[in-house]
């Protein structure tokens, strides 16, 4: 049997909180009682957001809180001919169309239809079917995204539902059998004009590519399981278990996240925080 292997997949596009460490640290936890591999990957694929610098202070902020990779981190921008062919494999099934609708012409559509469906994270459906842009095979010359025909990609198991396997625990030994809806997510975005390719396509294509046997992240990310699921089953990759952990809250009980004010491990450590404290403070202790 192939050695079990786990990562840690931030985006470095802001500084990491205590919310990442707990992650990190939560990873790190299970590859010991797994005496499995870890990994860290960098999901940089949005070259804009995702600076060098931001880069080169998570590298350290992880190094500080002392968690050792069996490899070199691999950056998702070094790989981005690795996701093209995972695209070419889904066109050659006939499952991705150019979608035109800008960001406003689907707001003004849907405003104009009652209770038009949202994804699990409250966006809305994209109409594409409304506009006959599944069908049109459409070339022509305006920016456009490559969104997955939902419907197509269904149709292709054959009525067989597709399903995932969760710990529900950290330590838990048996896994639960999770149905997933991918379906909920309705055409989801593959690839735009200026980032090759999309969160979902790259970590499907990327946990196969690393032997990724155990997928530990945040609750937040649990719905978009059933994504990938799918892309799994459609591009012929294995299938991980799953733990998707709690998230942190602040004093207030709102979800710690980059973009809110939530102390950077930066600042902690400023601050005079140990990585021992750290450790000690998210349950971690040796
Ligand atoms: N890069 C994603 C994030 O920072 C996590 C991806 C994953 O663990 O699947 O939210």
């Amino acid at each position: 049997m192939n050695q079990a292997c786990l990562r840690f997949a931030p985006s470095p596009n802001g500084q990491l909180h205590l919310g990442h460490a707990y992650s990190a640290l939560l990873n790190e936890h299970m590859a010991n009682r797994l005496a499995a591999k870890l990994l860290l990957r960098l999901e940089d694929i949005d070259t804009t957001r995702c600076t060098p610098a931001l880069q080169q202070q998570m590298l350290e902020d992880l190094e500080w809180l002392g968690i050792r990779w069996h490899e070199a981190p691999q950056k998702q921008s070094e790989h981005f001919p690795r996701y093209q062919q995972a695209l070419a494999q889904l066109e050659a099934k006939g499952l991705l169309y150019r979608a035109y609708l800008t960001r406003s012409q689907i707001k003004t559509y849907i405003s104009q239809q009652q209770d038009w469906p949202r994804d699990p994270d409250g966006a809305p459906l994209y109409p594409g079917s409304a506009f006959g842009e599944r069908e049109a095979k459409d070339t022509r010359n305006a920016p456009y995204a490559l969104r997955l025909n939902m419907q197509a990609a269904l149709s292709t198991l054959q009525n067989q539902g597709i399903d995932w396997q969760e710990l529900t625990a950290p330590d838990a030994k048996e896994a639960e059998r999770i149905k997933a809806n991918p379906a909920a997510w309705g055409d989801i975005i593959l690839a735009r004009k200026d980032t090759p390719t999309s969160y979902h396509l790259s970590v499907v294509v990327d946990d196969a590519a690393q032997g990724i046997s155990h997928v530990v992240r945040g609750q937040d990310l649990y719905h978009a399981t059933s994504v990938h699921r799918l892309l799994q089953q459609l591009l012929g990759l294995p299938a991980p278990l799953y733990h998707h952990h709690k998230l942190l809250t602040d004093d207030s009980g709102d979800k710690l996240a980059k973009s809110a004010s939530s102390i950077s491990l930066r600042t902690l450590r400023e601050q005079g925080t140990t990585p021992a404290d750290i450790r000690r403070k998210l349950g971690f202790a040796h």
